[in-house]
């Protein structure tokens, strides 16, 4: 066969846009180890094995803890339509992109979609759920922790208690949170919660990491209906993931490889330290961004440290600079989505991307490409502040 294709040879990026970031080069390796069967003695030890970290990692004891095979979307789907039965009500919490595909995907599964919405950049407070939760008395709540496409940084723990008290579950996106800031699903009192492995866990994208309390696990046995989707049926993916080890679908190896690496990656380097790095980072960032007049879209004080979206200073060509610094610079960021397009940029300071080289990488490009457009500023100063910021912290 002399099908002229070109040799596969991706360009080097540092990608610092909202997902996927970097991924670790002991996850990289991980992926080209030899692959054995999904029922293989070797393959269920492992799967037990990172049960046991992704529990360390949600912080929950939950036995029903364990990756969908597939996207964080996928996550959000699986959550949804497992606790939600046609009919049933749920409110969904939309300050944002991510807010909004859960309702769409609520809506598909025949759940009767309460909306409850703030201002992109804003978070919910539990004042703005109470008449909510009155009138729509909700099966279940979801709500977005680290809202991508804002970079607000939504308080999950009194939400929760108001949450409970009306007798509905919680059901929590940490999609971009989890293994940047801390997610405490035991302590807050989470019923279901799901992520993905190309953020902050810095992996290719590909699995979804998912937790479901007791709670939610009753409620999904004494279902009246089947789930709509036999895929992403829990209790058939229970068999699979507890004792019983029945076939379901064939476990994509040698990412769960890459996500054993990535867990393993994150509880040597220890929770707190790893949460710390990403806040420090965040905020040598956000000095330097400021020393050059750029300010943040998201609600002072919920700022997410892995996710800064910023807004495009006036008068700068928001898509020429993403493409300058990706075409010159390698250097990939993320543009605004829906109500932000055009005037933001989102920059991802994820697991293994969060590092100082990363952020005065990123500074001293932005402010070479700044200039170029005639962007009045002080020349240096954001490297002084992020470098200052740095130097606080030794
Ligand atoms: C990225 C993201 C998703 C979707 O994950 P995919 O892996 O792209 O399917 C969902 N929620 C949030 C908050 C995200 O950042």
């Amino acid at each position: 066969m002399t099908l002229s294709t070109p040799t596969l040879n991706p360009p080097i990026r540092t990608l610092l846009g909202p997902g996927p970031s970097d991924i670790h080069p002991r996850v990289l390796q991980a992926i080209g180890k030899n692959t054995v069967g999904h029922l293989d003695p070797y393959y269920l030890q492992l799967m037990d094995n990172s049960q046991k970290m992704l529990r360390a990692l949600f912080r929950t004891e939950n036995r029903m803890t364990f990756s969908v095979s597939a996207t964080g979307s996928a996550g959000m789907e699986a959550t949804v339509v497992n606790l939600i039965e046609p009919g049933d009500s749920m409110i969904v919490c939309v300050n944002g992109v991510f807010g909004a595909r859960m309702c769409d995907v609520a809506e598909r599964a025949g759940a009767k979609v309460t909306k409850v919405e703030r201002p992109w950049g804003e978070v919910f407070t539990p004042d703005d759920l109470k008449d909510a939760l009155a009138q729509a008395k909700p099966k279940v709540v979801g709500i977005v922790m680290a809202e991508t496409s804002t970079g607000a940084w939504q308080p999950i723990e009194e939400i929760s208690q108001l949450v409970h008290d009306s007798g509905a579950m919680l059901l929590v996106d940490a999609v971009t949170a989890l293994g940047g800031v801390p997610v405490e699903v035991d302590k807050w009192g989470i019923d279901a919660i799901y992520s993905g492995t190309q953020k902050c866990l810095s992996c290719p994208p590909g699995l979804a990491p998912v937790s479901f309390n007791d709670r939610a696990m009753a409620s999904i046995l004494s279902r009246k209906t089947k789930v709509q989707s036999w895929y992403l049926d829990v209790t058939m993916l229970a068999s699979y993931w507890g004792s019983d080890r029945v076939y379901h679908h064939t476990a994509p190896i040698n990412m769960s490889y890459a996500l054993y690496e990535a867990l393993q990656v994150i509880h040597e380097e220890g929770l707190d330290r790893c949460f710390a790095r990403h806040m420090l980072n965040h905020q040598a960032l956000k000095a330097g961004l400021s020393a050059l007049g750029i300010e943040y879209a998201a609600q002072e004080g919920h700022q997410l440290p892995m996710l800064n979206a910023v807004r495009v200073p006036e008068g700068v060509d928001d898509a020429r600079v993403r493409g300058d610094l990706l075409n010159r610079f390698g250097i990939e960021i993320g543009s605004g989505l829906g109500a932000f397009k055009g005037k933001v940029w989102r920059i991802g300071l994820m697991g293994y991307g969060s590092r100082a080289a990363n952020v005065l990488l990123f500074l001293s490009a932005l402010e070479q490409l700044l200039a170029e457009q005639g962007y009045k500023f002080d020349h240096g100063a954001s490297i002084a502040a992020a470098t200052a910021r740095y130097s606080e912290s030794r």
